[in-house]
């Protein structure tokens, strides 16, 4: 679909009949196309990308530039196999370009981090071997490559007809990029902010440190650009960053406040918190027992984030105790 002049969204499925859709957009200009975005790797959404490409009237011969926002496998997968289809050259921030070959290349190396990583959260051994292999099956709907072009924050990307300001918003990975045209006042936004959800924000051995503190950092970067239109990498296109922006801050301020409280009870693990804290799947209140694997650990994933920002915040404190990380309300 045209969204507005020069600037078409595809929608590429996900696979395995999973409900939902990446957002591809190609960013047409004098010089040839910015694609940004590209979909997991399997058949059925190279297939769909050609379709939506001939619905709009676009060819992979026009593709210039692919942008990939981030490493996950739902905006990088398609890349390679596009590269060679566009004879395009592929765009990244530098750190999630260095992350690649460990992500996708090193998987045993990254399971056995990730797992030391929940047993010292109080995951109990069992539970923790069943979450280490959790989400394995997404790489094989990735090809992985080295980008040919590696950017920074300020860096332009430009196909004559639109000109785009290169931002850096860590939090959901630590070499997340957004795309602003400043002249325009548009932001594609990959994964940093959506209009329906809020995004994965956790540690794991790739995160960072504080990887919760560097996504409040990032949205209030965000916020203080003028943005009236977003194009996100999932859900529908919308105006006012500002607003949505204001709206995750509250909620994730809320999610803090119900930590603090659970830590009022007494000194617990990330593993027992995440536990005792109601958990959202497609909007429905899930209980943790109820999660599927890849859900539990995200979600004690996300609640180390959030327990490293409030002891970097001075409201909570950790402690070592026979190898297990405990918190305690200060
Ligand atoms: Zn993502
Ligand atoms: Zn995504």
């Amino acid at each position: 679909m045209e969204i507005v002049t020069g600037v078409h969204q595809l929608r590429i499925p996900f696979p395995e009949g999973i409900e939902r859709f990446t957002n591809a957009y190609v960013i047409e200009g004098n010089r040839g196309s910015i694609l940004v975005d590209c979909g997991w790797d399997n058949s059925e959404a190279i297939w769909a990308f050609r379709e939506e490409l001939r619905v709009e009237r676009l060819s992979f011969e026009e593709i210039n530039w692919i942008v990939v926002t981030h490493a996950h496998p739902d905006h990088f997968g398609m890349a390679a196999k596009l590269r060679e289809l566009c004879n395009a050259k592929i765009v990244m921030h530098r750190v999630d370009a260095e992350l690649i070959p460990s992500r996708y290349g090193d998987f045993r190396k990254l399971a056995d981090e990730t797992e030391k990583l929940l047993l010292s959260h109080g995951v109990p051994a069992d539970e923790a071997a069943e979450m280490r292999e959790a989400s394995s099956w997404g790489a094989q709907y990735v090809t992985v490559v080295e980008p040919d072009v590696v950017v920074e924050e300020g860096d332009i990307v430009s196909n004559g007809t639109f000109q785009f300001e290169v931002l850096h918003t860590p939090g959901h990975t630590p070499g997340h990029m957004c795309l602003y045209d400043a002249r325009k006042r548009r932001l594609f936004s990959g994964d940093t902010v959506l209009f329906d959800a809020i995004p994965h924000v956790g540690v794991d051995p790739q995160s960072g440190q504080d990887p919760a503190g560097d996504y409040i950092a990032s949205l209030e970067n965000l916020s203080e650009r003028p943005i009236s239109f977003v194009f996100p990498g999932h859900g529908p296109v919308f105006n006012s960053l500002s607003i949505r922006s204001e709206e995750i801050l509250r909620l994730l301020q809320a999610r803090q406040r119900q930590i603090l409280a659970v830590l009022d009870e007494g000194m617990k693990d990330a593993y027992q918190i995440t536990r005792d804290l109601p958990w959202k799947v497609d909007g429905a209140e899930v209980a943790y027992d109820d999660l599927e694997a890849r859900e539990r650990r995200a979600g004690v994933c996300a609640m180390i984030a959030w327990l490293r920002h409030l002891i970097n915040a001075g409201q909570i404190a950790a402690l070592e105790q026979n190898g297990r990380t405990v918190y305690l309300a200060k």
